[in-house]
């Protein structure tokens, strides 16, 4: 089964934001053995929904389409799907009701424009949005090249995500029962190059079976070096031992398995306890890769400065920190203190060069994580 996700928004194609539904989509199908085929971003404009449309109906099963749903002039998508399709189109009262509770509730005015809707697909199932007023819907259509199922869905990730969780999940779950499911497993290594990653790998892997179904991949991303072995979810048995050696050479330079973060890691250490993040030494890049995780949190708090007068002596009366100083040009300290049990490291930058020094402090942030996270025996 093979999908194509196509995502409507001028404020895309000019840049102003990143299409982040697309890989989430991606992300989210291939656990199903889904093969997402192409991601395709376009305008709000009539002709390009209705070409693409077009062009992505040739190879793609199932087509995931965002943006667009909203009350404004320039969200159409509903229109041009459905011409597409060759369907009309239908007024839901239910939805009307469900939009103007959900605004008078909070104290928003209802507009007439907001009527358009409320208007699907004859046949279309609607999809129930818990996040917004933007109803997806989902039907399925005969084309010249087979049966496609088309899935539309509202533009702001949250919204797309209710809606995965309260219909899509379910209708995948139904309906791939019968694909081959990929398993991918993955090393995070560090402190060894990619070449010289990679000869560890194939060297471990001389003499496996000779099979295409054994995909091996490499991907940088600073500091680390990540190794990843995919293969079809029913073979296992042939891949395991290959997976176990592959594991033993790589076993000293492993941070972590199976795209854990260390970010995460910490910060799920530290979840719901009063906990202090002192940055004096990566100008933000510390505070950059906690991010994801303090949405929620209501009582840390983050000092972040500059300073190579800092000593571990400063933190003497403190526990429960995590901080980093630096006392040298490429080198750091990182001491963190969790109850009454405290840990000093230093850090040395293996990148030298004067050109070097943004690199250098995006590697004590996030050495200062990877040797806090050891603690907690990954
Ligand atoms: P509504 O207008 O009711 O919010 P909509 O379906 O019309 O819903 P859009 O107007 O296309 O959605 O997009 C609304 C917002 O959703 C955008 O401003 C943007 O913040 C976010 N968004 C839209 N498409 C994407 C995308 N592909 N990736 C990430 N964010 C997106």
């Amino acid at each position: 089964m093979k999908a194509s996700i196509l995502a409507v928004g001028t404020e895309l194609t000019t840049g102003q934001i990143i299409n982040r539904n697309a890989s989430a989509i991606s992300a989210k199908l291939k656990p199903y053995g889904v093969q997402t085929l192409a991601h395709l971003t376009i305008p709000d404009k009539r002709l390009v929904i209705l070409e693409s449309l077009k062009y992505l109906e040739a190879s793609a099963d199932l087509i995931f389409i965002t943006g667009g749903l909203g009350p404004t002039s320039d969200d159409f998508t509903r229109d041009l799907v459905a011409e597409w399709a060759g369907l009309e189109m239908k007024f839901d009262e239910t939805s009307w009701n469900y939009i103007v509770e959900r605004l008078t509730s909070r104290g928003y005015q209802v507009r007439e424009s907001q009527r358009q809707q409320c208007y699907f697909p004859i046949g279309a199932k609607i999809l129930i949005n818990s996040e917004g007023t933007a109803h997806g819907f989902q039907f399925s259509v005969l084309r010249p090249t087979g049966q496609k199922t088309i899935f539309v869905l509202p533009g702001p990730p949250r919204e797309i995500e209710a809606i995965w969780k309260d219909h899509l999940s379910n209708w995948l779950k139904e309906n791939t029962r019968e694909l081959t499911k990929s398993v991918t497993k993955a090393w995070d290594t560090l402190g060894v190059g990619e070449s010289e990653v990679a000869h560890l790998v194939e060297a471990a892997l001389t003499g496996r079976p000779d099979s295409e179904n054994l995909e091996i991949g490499y991907r940088v991303h600073l500091p680390y070096v990540e190794v990843k072995l995919t293969f079809p979810e029913n073979e296992g048995g042939t891949w395991q031992n290959w997976i176990t050696k592959v594991d033993e050479v790589l076993k000293k330079i492993t941070i972590t398995r199976d795209f854990t973060d260390v970010a995460e890691v910490v910060t799920k250490a530290v979840k719901n306890i009063d906990f202090t993040f002192y940055d004096y030494a990566s100008e933000g890049y510390l505070h950059s890769r906690l991010s994801p995780f303090l949405r929620g949190q209501k009582k840390w708090s983050f000092k972040q400065s500059f300073s190579s007068d800092i000593t571990a002596d400063f933190f003497e009366q403190e526990d429960q920190f995590l901080a980093i100083f630096p006392y040298e040009e490429d080198k750091c300290v990182v001491v963190f203190s969790i109850n009454g049990h405290r840990i000093l490291k230093n850090i040395e930058a293996p990148m030298k060069s004067p050109l070097m020094s943004e690199r250098r402090k995006q590697y004590f942030a996030e050495m200062a994580l990877v040797e806090v996270s050891k603690t907690f025996k990954l």
